[in-house]
């Protein structure tokens, strides 16, 4: 089965049958319970996810660009659309829209070759009078130089709001995200590396009275059913989600030692290969490898290439953040951000996800060289 068919970029169907008793008995609960918002799963989800984390608390809500909207709005108050956060345009696109939600303004800043993430000597070139925060963004299920990132802050007295959208699990110096910074973001958008079956959103922190803020302003401002303290939103996780989330998280650690697995094998099946140059992994970094990243020249024509062999491959992300209409307003052009402009021009992301397997990885790349060869 696995030698044959296609390969998809990500398979939640394979993940689903391997967990399906498992899944449906927690959904099963849920409804004949009906705890379709809060209820025992979400508050058991919650705990578990901050002990995942390595301590803290979680504000679960409704999607991952809601948790970085809801955190920039408690750690900076709301925004005068003056002061500057800090972050990537190498990125998807939601980071940047939540500074903009938050009613701040993204200062957008080059990343690393190597790795593709922030670049802590552009990230200290943009602090100014008016920067106000900084987001770093752990791209591919690499985490940022968080030491860097957090003396930076320290010095300047700026709190770190870490975007961990697609780095649940992942360590820096054996610190994950929310440990570092004053909070971090997640996202449960299916195809991450803890997915729900719909949207879902979390900030873990160790500031449990921000935490206690940022649930209450995801949920209309409420301390008590009809008392508004706040004038808030809703985006709150729901409980068919919180269970879905509940059961998955406690195979989060399984799958992305798998995940590991396989970038081990696309590492030693790309080494010397000519014409496809691998990402680092920094040396304190422990990757959970959201996404596998290779650079090639003619990408698009590569990308093709592999669709016609069976492989679905992908882009993260083709155009930067920059250089979308939607941000023509930030003033940059494509000159300004040359590392990022660089690698969204050769960006190609090869299938990963916890159930490929090793024939398959075999393929990948034999369909790459084939590609390459044409
Ligand atoms: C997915 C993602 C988000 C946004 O999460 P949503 O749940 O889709 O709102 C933010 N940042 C990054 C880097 C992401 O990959």
């Amino acid at each position: 089965m696995s030698a044959e068919g296609r390969i998809p970029l990500v398979d939640l169907g394979a993940q689903y049958r391997a967990h399906k008793d498992e899944l449906d008995a927690a959904l099963r609960r849920c409804l004949e319970s009906t705890s379709f918002i809060g209820g025992p799963d979400h508050e058991a989800f919650g705990r578990d996810f901050a002990d995942f984390c390595g301590g803290g608390s979680t504000a679960l809500c409704g999607n991952g660009t809601d948790a970085l909207a809801l955190a920039l709005r408690e750690l900076l108050g709301p925004g005068d659309g003056q002061g500057e956060v800090v972050t990537v345009s190498h990125t998807f696109v939601a980071s940047v829209e939540a500074i903009e939600l938050a009613g701040w303004k993204p200062r957008l800043v080059d990343v690393r070759r190597d790795t593709g993430l922030l670049d802590p000597a552009a990230l200290a070139a943009a602090i100014g009078p008016r920067t106000r925060a900084i987001l770093p963004v752990h791209l591919y299920g690499q985490m940022v130089d968080m030491e860097a990132v957090c003396a930076l802050a320290r010095r300047h007295s700026l709190p770190v709001i870490e975007d961990a959208a697609q780095a649940h699990g992942a360590t820096w110096a054996g610190k994950g995200p929310g440990q570092w910074g004053d909070a971090a973001c997640f996202s449960f958008y299916p195809g991450k590396n803890l997915g729900a079956w719909g949207d879902g959103g979390a900030v873990v922190s160790r500031d449990a009275d921000l935490i206690a803020r940022i649930k209450k302003r995801a949920d209309h401002g409420r301390a008590s059913k009809y008392l508004h303290e706040l004038s808030g939103t809703n985006s709150r996780l729901d409980g068919l989600q919180a269970a879905v989330l509940r059961v998955k998280l406690r195979h989060l650690k399984d799958w992305n030692e798998k995940r590991r697995r396989v970038a081990g094998w696309y590492d030693q099946l790309l080494t010397g290969v000519r014409g496809v140059e691998r990402m680092s992994v920094a040396a304190q970094a422990t990757p959970v490898f959201h996404l596998y990243v290779v650079l090639v020249e003619k990408r698009d024509e590569v990308l093709a290439g592999l669709k016609a062999r069976g492989v679905d491959a992908g882009t993260h992300y083709p155009v930067p953040v920059h250089e979308q209409p939607a941000f023509r307003h930030l003033g940059l052009s494509p000159g300004d951000l040359p590392v990022t402009h660089d690698l969204a021009r050769r960006c190609l992301s090869l299938p990963i996800y916890a159930e490929l397997e090793r024939a398959q990885a075999e393929r990948v790349v034999a369909a790459l060289l084939t590609t390459l060869a044409g």
